[in-house]
């Protein structure tokens, strides 16, 4: 193949690196931005730049926010005493999506996993349990909300065995069946979870 123009190509091949986005789609997607006129593009490549170079982590909850602590840390509405605890960042939006929750986050950044040699001093355990024996944090009960998978579970039971120590509620989050499924397009494994995480009616 003959290149006809170096700039394009280039732009390709960074977006081709995009999760989900092979060369193809790459390629739509830089002759799309070719089109537009110029106000948006530079105001997506401003966007991208300020993602990078901006944004910081919380350091109460390690969320991502614009500035430290973050809305939800320093938000006087929260609950202060109850911590959810998540492995990425992704995973407080899911959740506040749902309007469900009203203390405050930890982001782990990672999950205890064995098989990739990352153990518990490669996410932020020490830091959680700082938290929990902060006094003006007043902790009294720390939900796990971790991914329902063997790194998850892992994670969950290391967690649980450090916290029960203290003197808080150590919760997870039950998981069971999605909305308008049939049970019997369920899975053995989630329906099995979901008998021994069921609540009173
Ligand atoms: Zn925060």
């Amino acid at each position: 193949m003959q290149v006809t123009s170096e700039i394009l190509e280039r732009a390709i091949e960074q977006l081709a690196k995009l999760p989900g986005t092979g060369r193809k789609s790459a390629q739509r997607i830089a002759m799309h931005l070719l089109k537009q006129n110029d106000d948006y593009v530079f105001k997506l490549a401003q966007a991208l730049v300020d993602l990078k170079k901006s944004i910081q982590h919380c350091s109460v909850c390690f969320n991502i926010s614009d500035k430290d602590p973050c809305s939800i840390c320093s938000n006087p509405k929260r609950h202060n005493g109850t911590i959810c605890v998540v492995e990425e960042t992704k995973d407080v939006y899911t959740i506040e999506r749902t309007n469900e929750f009203q203390g405050r986050y930890h982001v782990l950044g990672g999950i205890i996993s064995p098989l990739d040699n990352i153990g518990p001093d490669d996410i932020r355990v020490k830091e959680l349990m700082d938290r929990v024996h902060d006094e003006d944090e007043k902790v009294e009960e720390v939900i796990l909300a971790l991914n329902p998978d063997a790194e998850g579970e892992a994670t969950a039971y290391y967690l649980n065995k450090l916290l029960k120590h203290h003197e808080i509620k150590v919760t997870r989050i039950a998981y069971g069946i999605p909305m308008g499924t049939e049970l019997e397009y369920i899975d053995e494994a989630t329906l099995s979870r979901a008998f021994s995480s069921r609540n009173t009616f």
